[in-house]
């Protein structure tokens, strides 16, 4: 079993402002840096138990053909057997990397965490937006179950988005780790980083105070036993960044999602 890496610098369907399309290359950087190790906090090690392949970043022109280049790349990974580790970019990758998980391995379940519920059906006239990911999973039944953690700016739209769609939305005023249901899988895991508090993670497009802890975030998924087809994590702003704080956790939820699939894949 192996976990790919594929990397999606792209921003063009963010909604205020630019930068995730830097982030691959700055996760990757934190990843093979000499400042961390390879380790997860399990021990199971990349380069030992953990075998990652890179399969670079994808080639986006940041037009309407990235869509189906995404989709495509996902797809062709899960044919060859890889568990793809999707590296956004903005979270709007996340439509096309599920149709194509879609395309292979049918719908699945899916545990999102963010602030926000990426929920909208259009975001100032932009149904491929940032901000609308989910609605289009949804509506095109893309996924069995949807579960979002860490969701702290519910408007009315979104939470009407949530009901009609069904959305389990365990929001950050009455959260404890304990509320997230342990799923049946296929498991497909989104990560948007700007889930976490911004004062662990300042280097995100939107921080939104009153966040995760990553402590909590390694508890939720480590009671996660179902099997894992793929991930991503979405949304680093490097330009935001500060002290390269965001991609050193952006570095390690790489490791920690990568020892969890080989474990619950074993
Ligand atoms: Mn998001
Ligand atoms: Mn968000």
């Amino acid at each position: 079993m192996t976990i790919k890496l594929i990397g999606l610098p792209t921003d063009i369907n963010s909604s205020f402002e630019r930068g995730p399309a830097a982030a691959p290359a700055a996760i990757r950087n934190e990843l093979f840096s000499d400042r961390g190790n390879l380790a997860a906090e399990s021990g199971l090690e990349i380069g030992g138990e953990i075998e990652i392949i890179d399969g670079g970043d994808l080639p986006l022109a940041e037009d309407e053909g990235d869509a189906a280049l995404i989709r495509s790349a996902v797809a062709q990974a899960l044919g060859e057997g890889h568990h793809p580790l999707l590296l956004g970019g903005d979270h709007a990758v996340t439509f096309p990397i599920i149709q194509g998980v879609h395309d292979v391995r049918g719908p699945v379940e899916i545990l999102h965490f963010d602030a926000h519920p990426d929920l909208y059906d259009d975001f100032e006239g932009n149904p491929r937006s940032h901000a609308s990911p989910f609605a289009r999973i949804m509506e095109a039944g893309l996924a069995k179950r949807l579960v979002q953690v860490g969701i702290r700016t519910m408007n009315r739209h979104c939470r009407e988005q949530a009901e009609r769609f069904g959305v389990e939305v365990i929001e950050m005023r009455d959260f404890a780790p304990d509320k997230v249901p342990v799923l049946q899988g296929p498991l497909y895991i989104s990560f948007d980083l700007d889930a976490l508090d911004p004062s662990q993670v300042p280097g995100v497009s939107h921080p939104e105070p009153g966040g995760l802890w990553l402590r909590d975030v390694l508890n939720i998924l480590d009671r996660q036993t179902a099997r894992i087809v793929a991930a991503d994590i979405v949304e680093l702003n490097p330009r935001r960044d500060v002290g390269s704080l965001a991609a050193i956790t952006a570095a390690k939820l790489v490791r920690e999602l990568s020892a969890l699939i080989v474990r619950n894949n074993a």
